[in-house]
């Protein structure tokens, strides 16, 4: 019968075409690439270059204070990661320059970029934010992500393809109160992720991005040094705490890695189970 055929020549095809392609160990090692992850001397960027230094990747670290540098870079080379330091207030083009150049001289390329930097300078009602909230929230948390990707594409292609990863919020998909400009920013980090995709995936580069909840660091000690807050917060937890910035840090390496290759255009939320989407 016609059925027979189709399953004597499925199961021919199966023999011939395994269908669970060997996946050995090496294929999530990132040696050889080069990553520059911004704003990474502290908290989920610092978490994502040990991450990916872990992996075998060359890290580029940076943020605005010198000193926050030397330390980052001593504590990876403590793990025998291999790092290069520099300073980069992402916000400044200068800057970014710098950073990239410095980059291909002391590393010879880049493979990964990790878009971490942003800021948050206003807490309260919406509607009392300024135009200055707005330029500063926009430009350090958006515009730059989006210069800092333009910036390394053309080396990124040179080297055949890479990874792009934003880093975004849950906020960004349910505003949270009392932060509003910056929720926003952090949905158009969402928006971003997607506008880029197709355009960058013809060039071999996928580019994804990653929400998280609240996660502890120096940026989000005002919700977790507060009981009171932190009590009421985790009613919207299933997994009852606040997410340490590894579990970010290992996430952003999966999906710089090919085990991650048909992944793209997307947003991992890591949130210990929050609703904020289906
Ligand atoms: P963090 O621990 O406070 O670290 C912030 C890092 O950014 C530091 O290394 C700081 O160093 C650097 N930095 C600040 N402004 C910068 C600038 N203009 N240019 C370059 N570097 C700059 O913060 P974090 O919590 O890890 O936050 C990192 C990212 O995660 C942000 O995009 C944030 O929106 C996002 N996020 C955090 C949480 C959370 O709960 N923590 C939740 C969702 C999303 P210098 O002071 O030396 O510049």
């Amino acid at each position: 019968s016609q059925r027979r055929v189709m399953l004597r020549s499925l199961s021919k095809c199966l023999r011939t075409n395994p269908v669970g392609v060997q996946r050995n160990m090496s294929q999530s090692s990132l040696a050889g690439k080069v990553a520059i992850v911004t704003a990474s001397t502290d908290g989920i960027g610092l978490a994502a270059a040990q991450a990916l230094g872990k992996r075998g990747a060359h890290v580029v670290v940076s943020s605005r204070k010198q000193t926050n540098v030397d330390k980052a870079v001593a504590l990876l080379q403590g793990q025998n990661i291999q790092v290069t330091g520099t300073t980069c207030n992402v916000g400044e083009g200068k800057e970014r320059e710098k950073l990239v150049q410095m980059t291909l001289e002391k590393c010879g390329g880049i493979d990964i970029l990790v878009s971490n930097a942003a800021v948050n300078p206003f807490f309260g009602n919406i509607m009392d934010s300024t135009e200055d909230v707005w330029d500063k929230i926009l430009s350090v948390n958006v515009k730059s992500s989006f210069l800092m990707t333009k910036l390394v594409v053309p080396h990124m292609e040179k080297r055949g393809g890479g990874n792009v990863v934003f880093v975004s919020s849950v906020a960004g998909y349910q505003p949270m109160q009392a932060l509003g400009p910056y929720s926003v920013s952090k949905t158009a980090l969402l928006g971003l992720t997607r506008a880029l995709a197709p355009d960058l995936a013809q060039s071999n580069i996928r580019v994804n991005c990653v929400a998280p909840g609240v996660i502890k660091t120096r940026f989000s000690s005002a919700l977790w040094q507060n009981e009171d807050i932190m009590d009421e917060f985790k009613k919207q937890l299933s997994i009852k705490r606040i997410g340490e910035p590894e579990e970010i840090g290992g996430v952003i390496a999966f999906l710089c890695s090919d085990e991650a290759s048909y992944i793209t255009g997307e947003t991992i939320t890591v949130t210990g189970g929050i609703n904020c989407r289906l």
